[in-house]
């Protein structure tokens, strides 16, 4: 099922104009910083832009942008002394706020803020916000399908409308005047836009799951965790938080003192619980206040153990949201998740070619391995963030067939892989080399995956270019003639 877009400011919201006289800007012009700019202009303020290193794109929207008077300024510089004379700094989650031209701006009096607790200031639909290390997209975007399908049931004047937004597609700030108070805004948090100034506390707040990650910007593990569990700072005890038992970071006595019931999921076996989300065989089942549902797994149509984690999630957050338990019958398999994740692209040669492009860390290619038949050949490599590869060496000894290596971190990855004795090892130069490569090692019935564990911004713009890149070069493959096993 496809969701409605809402476009257009709701005529009910009540914050048009309300920064007439105000003047803001906003660091960053990618599709968050854009979103911002359109909403000040909304609000009625003035808004200047920096960015420092924006696209051919960028340059020329922002020259339209200027033309027309939609923006007072443009400049690339980050200057501490112009940006304390704004009334607001409005900052893209990409702009590490600890950059000493930032903190020197706020030595001299600027106010910073993240575009999402701005963004938040002007909402007035509910929210439930989503955070983890892996699985935030998916998860956000089955509870949104999951609670628009039911808002959409209702009868006037009960309708509502849910929409995902954050970190990835489209801003909370292009949302927020679209939404009225019945809707319900689902929002991915990233660990970056939670730094610099955590939003109002959500109704619900879903953790999915928390492995090191960002460490070259939070420094530590603890770190990056303590500032992924702040987001329930305020909640109130209406509020519920929803958490992966199977972290230790995530067990409820780390997180601040908060009045939110939490409600624990686990796909660990034979684990039932008193209160909270588990799979018991084959069945999802969900237990809030004794009050029991079950859901036949099948029925949820994405492959893996993780894919599981992420449906109890939703389930419980549609169960605390009033989703009846036939509707989430109707709508599970519906959901076909998002692309470049373990995305299905071809079947060619008795060959599979799946695209895993977002996943940019081990622990995300580890759950891909895991979720597909063996015998794999494995598409990896990318920006090198120096991730540590060792939760991956067993299942790929165990999985893989053989490793493709390509971009930035190959050699580093060759030298871990070799070390440890895994081979084949093939490298190549970019990804259409690395297609031809997997293809060559390939037997009949092979799963040929791209999940590279790393970043794509070596050689792509980003990750779905990355995605993109490799669907095209799969798609206009002619007849494939592999070898038997
Ligand atoms: P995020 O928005 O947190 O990056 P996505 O839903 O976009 O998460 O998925 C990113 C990558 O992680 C994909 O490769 C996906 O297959 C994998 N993934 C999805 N859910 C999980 C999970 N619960 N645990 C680990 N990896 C996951």
């Amino acid at each position: 099922m496809s969701l409605p877009v809402r476009q257009s400011p709701s005529p009910s919201w009540p914050y048009r104009g309300v920064l007439t006289g105000r003047r803001l800007a906003v660091l960053g012009y990618g599709i968050t910083g854009q979103g911002a700019v359109r909403l000040i202009r909304l609000l009625g303020g003035e808004v200047a832009v920096f960015d420092e290193h924006p696209t051919r794109e960028q340059l020329s929207s922002l020259k339209e942008e200027l033309g027309r008077g939609r923006i007072a300024h443009f400049a690339k510089r980050f200057d501490p002394e112009e940006l304390a004379g704004y009334d607001l700094v409005v900052v893209s989650p990409g702009i590490d706020p600890r950059r000493p031209e930032l903190a020197e701006a706020r030595r001299r009096g600027a106010k910073l803020i993240s575009e999402l607790a701005f963004a938040c200031r002007y909402l007035v639909a509910r929210k439930v916000m989503v955070t983890g290390t892996n699985g935030k997209s998916t998860t956000t975007s089955l509870i949104a399908t999951l609670l628009s399908s039911h808002g959409l049931r209702q009868p006037e004047p009960h309708r509502f409308e849910a929409h995902q937004a954050g970190n990835s597609g489209r801003a909370l700030s292009t949302l927020v005047p679209c939404l009225g108070r019945r809707d319900v805004a689902v929002i991915e948090v990233s660990s970056f836009q939670l730094e610099l100034s955590p939003p109002p506390a959500p109704e619900v707040a879903v953790f999915t799951n928390l492995t090191p990650e960002h460490l070259d910007r939070h420094r530590s593990f603890e770190s990056y965790a303590r500032v992924k569990r702040s987001l329930v700072e305020g909640m109130s005890g209406e509020g519920f938080v929803i958490h992966n038992l199977a972290y230790p970071e995530l067990d409820r006595h780390r997180f601040p003192p908060t009045r939110a019931r939490f409600l624990g999921f686990t796909v660990h076996p034979h684990h039932t619980l008193a209160e909270g989300a588990y799979l018991e065989g084959e069945e999802l089942v969900v237990n809030l206040a004794g009050e029991v549902s079950h859901f036949p797994r099948h029925l949820l149509k994405l492959p893996g153990l993780h894919n599981v984690e992420n449906a109890l999630a939703a389930l419980l957050v549609a169960r605390v949201m009033g989703v009846p338990d036939e509707t989430v019958r109707a709508v599970l398999p519906t959901f076909r998740g998002l692309p470049h994740r373990l995305e299905l692209v071809r079947e060619v040669g008795e060959l599979t070619f799946i695209n895993d492009s977002k996943a940019t860390n081990p622990q995300s290619t580890l759950r891909a391995l895991r979720a597909l038949e063996p015998p794999i050949i494995l598409l990896m490599g990318g920006r090198d963030r120096g991730a540590s590869l060792d939760c991956l060496m067993e299942e790929i000894r165990q999985r893989c067939r053989a490793v493709v290596l390509f971009g930035e971190a190959a050699d580093r990855l060759a030298g871990k892989l070799s070390a440890v004795g895994i081979a084949p090892v093939l490298r190549a130069t970019d990804l259409a080399e690395a297609v031809g490569l997997a293809i060559g090692a390939a037997r009949r019935g092979d799963t040929i995956l791209l999940s590279p564990a790393c970043p794509s911004f070596d050689q792509f713009s980003s990750f779905a270019h990355r995605g993109d890149t490799f669907k095209s070069i799969v798609s206009s493959l002619g007849h494939l003639s592999v070898p038997e096993p």
